[in-house]
């Protein structure tokens, strides 16, 4: 009996997924062949330029879609080992820098340099790279979003802070459901895969707002003994300073 409604639960949530992955394709196909059709009806110079430029940014829409289902696919646990938080805070802000410029948002970091969690290495920095791209989007030119890792009884914490819009409680509730995006831009699937993966990595994540003064999105791991650490990455063991 148990196992039956949670093969329907599931399958409604399955439902529910591809609805929202049809929307997702659908929309912007629409657009493409509305607007193709009026290339075809022979549309004055200027405006082909307007109506090309329209069908190119439905055509990334649809891969940006397709890139964030792809990873919404994988989430097989990654294999876990001790990752240093400052390899992870690194690899983050490097993926996200060409974005904090171009908004002109300051990203900075702090953490003890040997804390380590015990992860999938490629699924943490994801997570980060997620949550940073979050809060630097939610940022005005000018904000700063910072990275503090500490440790939390047997565990580590990673909080992201941002100065951004924040978000009120009804956004706040939806905001890991898949396809829930506020922004032009969005697939919100961003907050649904992170929560997923670090959940897969026995971790947590929480999330503190207010609106118009900004947002904490908090990350739990375990924690890794640094002597693991040592072993697995000799190369960085020199390395002193904080994050
Ligand atoms: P996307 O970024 O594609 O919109 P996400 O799942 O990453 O999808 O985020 C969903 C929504 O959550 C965003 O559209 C935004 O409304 C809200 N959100 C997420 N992070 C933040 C943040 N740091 N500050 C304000 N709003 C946020
Ligand atoms: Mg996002």
């Amino acid at each position: 009996m148990i196992g039956r409604t949670v093969q329907a639960e599931k399958m409604a949530v399955l439902g529910e997924f591809a609805t929202g992955v049809a929307h997702e394709v659908r929309n912007p196909l629409a657009t493409i062949k509305l607007t193709v059709q009026a290339l075809e009806k022979g549309e004055p110079d200027d405006q082909r330029r307007d109506l090309l430029v329209a069908v190119e940014e439905e055509i990334d829409r649809l891969n940006r879609v397709v890139g964030d289902l792809l990873d919404y696919g994988r989430p097989v646990a990654g294999e876990p080992q001790a990752v240093g938080i400052r390899r992870v805070f690194r690899h983050a802000t490097v993926l996200t820098s060409g974005l904090a410029d171009q908004r002109q948002v300051t990203v900075s970091a702090t953490g003890d340099s040997r804390l380590a969690v015990y992860a999938s290495p490629d699924q943490v920095i994801q997570c980060l790279v997620n949550l940073l791209a979050n809060a630097i989007e939610a940022c005005e030119p000018g904000g700063t979003v910072h990275l503090r890792a500490f440790r939390n009884g047997n565990r580590i914490s990673v909080d992201i802070t941002d100065t951004g819009c924040g978000m009120d409680a009804e956004t706040l509730q939806r905001v890991t459901e898949p396809f829930f995006t506020t922004r032009q831009q969005g697939t919100g699937l961003g907050l649904s895969i992170t929560r997923q993966l670090i959940e897969l990595n026995g971790g947590d994540l929480q999330i503190h707002s207010v609106p118009g003064e900004g947002t904490t999105v908090s990350v739990t791991l375990p924690t890794a003994n640094s002597d693991k650490l040592e072993l697995a990455s000799p190369s960085h063991t020199k390395e002193q300073s904080t994050a």
